[in-house]
């Protein structure tokens, strides 16, 4: 892990609180998929709260846990939070009690009867629509069942929300957890103080969501990849044939602009030079590798000299930072450049690399691949990670600077 000392973080870990008796108010992300029978189909989220809540329970804390489980307007049968008290118990191997109100005398009495070192999920708190709109009664309502609150919710801390902004300005005694603390040094850490080679490999669908990550990496990163379907705006700015692939044509002077300070500033930028494409998205549809995309097909991952380009730009990286697949790896077919990358990915952080995966469609890709315990961190944020790394403060990390 990079050194967090050199890091310009000035925000008070839990490991500086004082726990044994007390109610710690936890916010964690436990945004898990699930299942059309509301069963839960990946608990990584979970399992990396684990940590946390082990140094809590551990010192005689009493851990109130709060999250939000997807985008409910209003109570929403499907996504109370039960399934997952479930699960985290079976991973504790511990008892976890489960309150269905997320503020009020119910949720209070259940605070109440806690002791040390046990642990209570409150509801989704995305059922009280005062969560998104940072509502000042629903935080002190919140506030209300802690004496110290811990924010190791990551993936939301860019959202200015009740339990991730609101509440914690109520209570004086605040810090990040464990996950929030390993998510902030190894993405400060890229920004502030990458070790030897920095090479950033950014894919997925849109240019729009990465405009300020692109913006960023440009002028700090020595190699710069950038495959997926944002690619082929790229190579539409500099008069490259298409076809249907995906395009938007409001960044094209966007993707220019950034071709020519690449250009400016010396710095190796690799686009695909060759493309597995398609037809259509259709399992059924015949599949070709071409060097130039014909009128009627697009692309749809880069083809095998993309990957060995885009393989050997990555050897002999010191730090390596990736997000977005290469192509659409959901589809076997169009995998093989994301599987290429993180192979790569893998065998340069064997070598010493340090290897950061953000984005939650990348972060899955890696695990579908059983690589993830052969990098150096896998971020459980996308917004949140790229937004840290454009440089922006997030409201959920800055409300835990000391005061
Ligand atoms: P993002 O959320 O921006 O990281 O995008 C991830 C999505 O991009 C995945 O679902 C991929 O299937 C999709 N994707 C990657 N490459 C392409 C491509 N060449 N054409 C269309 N979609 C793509």
């Amino acid at each position: 892990m990079p050194d967090r000392k050199r890091l310009q973080v000035t925000i008070r870990s839990i490991t500086d609180l004082e726990l044994r008796g007390r109610r710690v108010l936890v916010r964690v992300d436990y945004n898990v998929p699930l299942d059309e029978h509301g069963e839960i189909t990946d608990d990584t989220r979970i399992r990396a709260s684990l940590p946390t809540l082990r140094h809590i329970l551990d010192r005689g804390g009493r851990a109130i846990l709060m999250s939000h489980l997807g985008r409910p307007k209003g109570m929403t049968e499907e996504l109370r939070l039960k399934p997952v008290a479930d699960r985290l118990a079976l991973l504790m191997g511990r008892p976890v009690g489960y309150v269905r109100e997320t503020v009020g005398p119910a949720a209070e009495r259940a605070v109440e009867a806690l002791k040390d070192g046990e642990c209570l999920l409150l509801e989704n708190v995305r059922f009280n629509d005062g969560e998104t709109r940072n509502d000042a009664g629903f935080a002190r309502g919140l506030a209300a069942l802690g004496d110290v609150y811990v924010n190791d919710a990551f993936g939301t801390a860019h959202r200015a929300h009740a339990s991730t902004e609101g509440v914690p300005r109520l209570l004086p005694e605040r810090a990040a957890g464990l996950l929030m603390q390993k998510e902030l040094d190894y993405l400060s850490g890229v920004i502030e103080n990458p070790q030897g080679k920095l090479v950033v490999v950014l894919g997925g669908a849109k240019v729009s969501d990465k405009i300020g990550a692109t913006r960023r990496f440009i002028e700090i990163a020595d190699v710069l990849i950038i495959g997926g379907g944002m690619a082929y705006t790229f190579l539409a700015s500099r008069g490259e044939a298409i076809g249907k692939s995906l395009l938007e044509e409001d960044r094209l002077g966007f993707a220019a602009e950034i071709l020519e300070r690449a250009s400016v500033l010396g710095k190796s930028l690799f686009l695909p030079t060759d493309h597995v494409v398609a037809e259509s998205l259709d399992p059924d549809a015949e599949t070709r590798q071409v060097g130039r995309i014909p009128d009627g097909s697009m692309g749809l991952d880069v083809g095998p000299e993309s990957r060995r380009q885009f393989v050997e730009a990555l050897l002999g990286a010191g730090t390596i930072l990736w997000n977005g697949p290469m192509g659409v790896f959901e589809m076997k077919e169009f995998a093989e450049g994301t599987a290429a990358v993180a192979g790569a990915i893998a065998d340069a952080t064997d070598s010493g690399a340090v290897s950061i995966i953000g984005g939650g469609d990348t972060a899955a890709a890696v695990n579908a691949l059983g690589l993830s315990d052969r990098m150096s961190h896998v971020s459980t944020g996308g917004g949140a990670s790229l937004e840290l790394l454009e440089g922006k403060t997030l409201p959920g990390v800055s409300v835990l600077e000391a005061d």
